[in-house]
């Protein structure tokens, strides 16, 4: 059997090993890619570090990773509309295709989900295959690098987008990479007001950088802040930090009526104030992944309309140098990270 370059999940143990795998054989409807950049994923990072929810959900042994772009080198005998040498990135999540939520245009819903890089091999390989269904063609004008970070601006767009923001007081919570685009998003399309909040200098540096207004949580208030900006109270809320004091501080800074999206996978036992959701008359919206393909469409819309995500990419490395990746995304000293192959 053919062999290639994979990161796996070899031992369960804090780690990521460099190893040979077996190259994926394709199906009847799969194509084969041939992988150019990848990217990082705060999902890779819970892997690499083997924390409850990764010891809970990989298969040791697994390839991991899930952003990337890179070029068809094979086609299987039912595949339409794609060619070999196609620049293509994916949808990661993969569907039935056959419930009732794939048969009425909601394939997000799908309760057969499975992803690739987490339940099935990933990308972060020579090669990864992919069902033809989930593939999305590169157009030349939008940069490599940014179609390898398409997954994870999908879920800012998702989140974003749930919503209208335009004309709106919006708040983030959480300047991870996500929160940024998010941030970016909101801005492009005409919010009023976009605030994010962040606890570690680096990124708060980042979202500053990408012309956001900016809260340090640990030294002001989102509050103080607000009333600077004359806004009472936040109409949209994204919620991007995972942490139980950033859900509690925008349910508290919401306007009445206000609507608020959950990307970050929130602690199970986070306490709420439900009677401020009650009587703040506040809409929540949990969010996951990205909608097949309405936020792909929109993702290309947003990047052809002007929507810059370079500053957004702060490292690139060779692949072989993913440990220097691996440790800067722990102290989360970075953006977005990009490996790539020679
Ligand atoms: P990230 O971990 O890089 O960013 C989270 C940020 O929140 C960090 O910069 C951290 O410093 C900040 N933070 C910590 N405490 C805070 C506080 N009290 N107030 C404000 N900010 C605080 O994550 P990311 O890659 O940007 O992703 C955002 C979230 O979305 C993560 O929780 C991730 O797991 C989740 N996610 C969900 C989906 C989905 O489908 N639902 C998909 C992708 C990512
Ligand atoms: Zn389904």
């Amino acid at each position: 059997m053919a062999k290639m370059k994979a990161l796996t999940k070899k031992f369960p143990k804090k780690g990521i090993w460099l190893e040979n795998v077996d190259k994926p054989t394709i199906g009847d409807n799969d194509v084969l890619i041939k992988v150019s950049k990848m990217a990082i994923c705060g999902t890779d990072l819970h892997i690499y570090l083997w924390d409850e929810w990764a010891k809970n959900t990989i298969p040791v042994g697994m390839t991991i990773g899930h952003e990337y772009v890179g070029t068809i080198v094979e086609i299987g005998s039912n595949v339409h509309g794609f060619s070999i040498g196609d620049k293509v990135t994916g949808e990661g999540h993969t569907v039935c295709g056959s419930c009732r939520h794939c048969r009425t245009g909601s394939k997000h819903l799908c309760k057969a989900t499975s992803s690739i890089g987490v339940n099935i091999n990933g990308s972060f390989a020579e090669y990864v295959k992919l069902p033809y269904d989930n593939v999305w063609k590169c157009i030349d004008s939008i940069d490599d690098s940014v179609y390898s970070i398409f997954d994870p601006f999908g879920n800012a767009v998702h989140t974003t987008l749930s919503y209208d923001v335009f004309g709106k007081n919006v708040l983030v919570t959480g300047a991870g990479p996500i929160g940024i685009m998010a941030g970016m998003i909101a801005k492009h399309l005409r919010a009023k007001n976009v605030i994010i909040t962040d606890v570690n200098p680096y990124r708060i540096e980042l979202a500053k950088k990408v012309g956001l207004h900016v809260v340090d949580v640990s030294s002001s208030s989102i509050t103080d802040k607000a009333k600077q900006l004359n806004i009472d109270g936040f109409d949209v809320g994204l919620e991007m930090s995972g942490n139980p004091f950033a859900f509690n501080d925008m349910i508290e800074s919401m306007a009445i009526g206000g609507n608020i999206s959950l990307l970050a996978i929130q602690k199970p036992d986070v306490q709420v104030d439900w009677n401020k959701i009650v009587f703040g008359a506040l809409n929540l919206k949990g969010i996951y992944g990205r909608e097949m393909f309405k936020t792909w469409y929109q993702m290309q819309d947003l990047l052809e309309t002007g929507l810059d995500l370079s500053p957004v990419i702060t490292h690139t490395f060779k692949f072989e140098d993913f440990q220097k990746g691996f440790d800067l995304m722990e102290k989360g000293n970075c953006g977005k990270i990009i490996l790539e192959w020679d």
